[in-house]
């Protein structure tokens, strides 16, 4: 890859100037600007910001401006030729050593880096450890380390890569190199434990704010998740790129059949496939149009596609930093967004039971429990999503307008006494241990139901027979679900039959009132696209710039194929939007365009005059 010229006099390409020439971008987001001159001036920095907030620029532009190669150490293998197109479409000297690359290839790479001419080069962290790495390093010019995905140091986080240790000695080998790690994650824990395992603690820490405002969150009671999910994608996302999660990778098989059965184009992605389709789904999505993956959790980490529009759960995420970042992945680009997750009793009852029979220590399935606890109480909340999400990472909100509960407040109201009554239906079961008693025979008992199973145990007699008319099967499930989420009711390892805690003796008692949720009606559609609107509040595009735009997508795609790079890697929808309602007819009015920098202009703008010219 033949070096670009553009940055060879960067001696007078201050970080500003780099933003508006390289990215085409007008101001600095929140927090950029400070990260970016402190890591400029030789400072360590520790940056917390979430998904979609701007992290690489915070590095790319420091290593611009220093002289010398910026360092990027990141565990997605997978994803760095992407990342690595991205920035040579700007014009940017990147480059790569993995191991996908052949012997030659490598050598070329390092010869490049040696000889001065790359601002960028992508490590993974394994390779980093290697001595010949550390020489090549030594024989080149380091302007900083940048260290992606940092919570990936994090021993107890979701996401732990063994490699990511031994990062904490790269200041002794390199003392005068700045480092700058950066994550999404961060809860006040996982935030000490980087800052600790990184040898972070003398660095600047940087925490953004970490609302997001263009998602809208919901959480629904699960029903029929897959006629559920179908109605979500035809009636609010038709057409759009998302992702859906689930639990097992059997599930994913088989939803992803489901919605290629409905005419959706979807995808499943799991570690069970083998490594060619994986690779070729993951391609896929991030090259076409409108696909969706279906996935476990293995899918989605660095995955920088900006317009994925919604991401569900169909299966209860086991930590709120989990689901944080998964949602994250929706609406990069900042235009509205949906996350989406439907939860029931059996995801509780499940989740208990896989945590209690889960290998490691019991400080560790404890450490699980709690994880678990705060995910369900943020289902069970009475109040907004958002301001519950931003305390769980230790920052303050106000009720956002923009989930469902703000739209659709759900009451509260007073279970103790349908507490009591499943309470007492366990503790009468209870002698009877040894049997697989779920929560849906307690429900039938409740109402009465003459089930063969009632039948089989004579259940008829037992006093609490019949006494819970007042509610509905569904209603009696969302006490049982809620009693779980609360820790009032405890899932037995062995069984999974349902089994009293200390606490529930409260209850019984009526030394402790329960009050639960009520889950409210739907909000209506309409309602909440207005309320993704007036949170992201994306110019509405007239009948003549969508067409327009609709033909600048075609040209897009035309151009993406032809380079075989993502589509977002030419430009992002929001840049063509503006390029649609603006209608420059200068090149320099293109160039200031956000997202048109000096390399994209050179290399397309002639292209998209042409395309507008009438
Ligand atoms: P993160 O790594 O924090 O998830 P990215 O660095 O991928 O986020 O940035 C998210 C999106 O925002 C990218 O599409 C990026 O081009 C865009 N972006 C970043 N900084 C700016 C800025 N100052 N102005 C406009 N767009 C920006
Ligand atoms: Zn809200």
């Amino acid at each position: 890859m033949a070096a670009p010229e553009l940055l060879s006099d960067r001696e007078d390409g201050d970080a500003s100037q780099v933003l508006r020439r390289i990215f085409g971008y007008d101001e600095f987001r929140e927090g950029q600007r400070e990260i970016i001159e402190h890591v400029v001036a030789g400072g360590d920095a520790l940056v917390l910001m979430p998904t979609g907030g701007g992290k690489s620029l915070c590095y790319q532009i420091p290593a611009l401006v220093r002289k010398g190669t910026g360092v990027v150490i990141s565990p997605l293998i997978a994803l760095m030729q992407d990342q690595v197109d991205a920035l040579r479409a700007l014009g940017v000297r990147a480059d790569f050593l993995n191991s996908t690359l052949d012997f030659d290839e490598q050598r070329v790479v390092e010869a490049t880096f040696r000889a001065g001419e790359l601002d960028l080069l992508y490590l993974a962290p394994e390779r980093l450890r290697l001595e010949s790495t550390q020489k090549l390093l030594d024989a080149g010019d380091v302007a900083l380390f940048a260290i992606d995905e940092a919570h990936c140091v994090s021993q107890w986080g979701h996401d732990f890569r063994p490699d990511y240790l031994a990062l904490s000695a790269l200041h002794e080998r390199w003392p005068d190199v700045p480092r700058i790690a950066l994550t999404a994650t961060a809860t006040p824990a996982t935030h000490a434990e980087i800052a600790t395992r990184l040898r972070l603690e003398d660095a600047r820490h940087f925490v953004a704010s970490f609302d997001r405002p263009n998602i809208q969150y919901r959480i629904a009671p699960k029903d029929e998740p897959k006629r559920q999910l179908l109605e979500l994608l035809r009636s609010e996302h038709p057409g759009d790129a998302g992702i859906v999660y689930c639990l097992s990778r059997a599930s994913v098989e088989k939803i992803a059949a489901f919605l290629a059965d409905n005419g959706i184009t979807a995808l499943p992605y799991h570690a069970g496939l083998d490594a060619r389709t994986r690779t070729a789904n993951q391609a896929r999505f991030l090259r076409e149009d409108g696909i969706v993956i279906v996935a476990t959790i293995a899918f989605g980490m660095g995955i920088d596609k900006p317009d994925v529009r919604f991401v569900a759960h169909l299966d209860l995420p086991k930590s709120v930093e989990g689901y944080y970042q998964e949602t994250g992945r929706a609406g990069r680009d900042g235009l509205p967004s949906t996350a989406w997750l439907a939860y029931g009793l059996q995801d509780v009852v499940q989740l208990r039971k896989m945590i209690d029979t889960s290998e490691g220590d019991d400080a560790h399935r404890r450490r699980q429990g709690r994880h678990l606890d705060s995910m369900l109480a943020l289902c069970e909340t009475v109040e907004c999503r958002r301001v519950q999400l931003l305390a769980y990472f230790g920052q303050e909100g106000k009720a956002c307008g923009n989930c469902d509960t703000c739209l659709t407040p759900p009451e509260s109201w007073d279970g103790t006494v349908a507490a009591q009554k499943v309470l007492s239906t366990v503790f009468r079961l209870d002698r009877e241990r040894h049997q697989r008693f779920g929560a849906g025979h307690i429900v039938d008992i409740l109402l009465g139901k003459k089930t063969p199973k009632v039948a089989q145990f004579d259940h008829e007699t037992l006093s609490v027979f019949g006494v819970g008319a007042e509610l509905s099967a569904a209603e009696w499930r969302g006490v049982v679900r809620q009693l779980l989420a609360r820790g009032l009711l405890a899932v037995q390892p062995d069984h999974g039959t349902l089994a009293l805690t200390e606490a529930s003796a409260d209850v019984l008692r009526r030394e402790r009132e329960v009050p639960m949720r009520r889950e409210p009606e739907r909000t209506p559609k309409a309602k909440l696209a207005r309320a993704a609107k007036s949170a992201a509040a994306p110019a509405e595009l007239s009948e003549e710039a969508t067409a327009t735009f609709e033909e600048l997508r075609a040209w897009r795609s035309a151009t993406a194929k032809e380079q075989g790079v993502p589509p977002y890697v030419v430009f992002h929808d929001k840049t063509l939007r503006e390029i649609a309602t603006l209608l420059p007819s200068t090149l320099e009015a293109l160039g200031t365009v956000n997202g048109v920098g000096e390399n994209k202009l050179a290399k397309y703008g002639q292209q998209i005059l042409d395309a507008l010219a009438p």
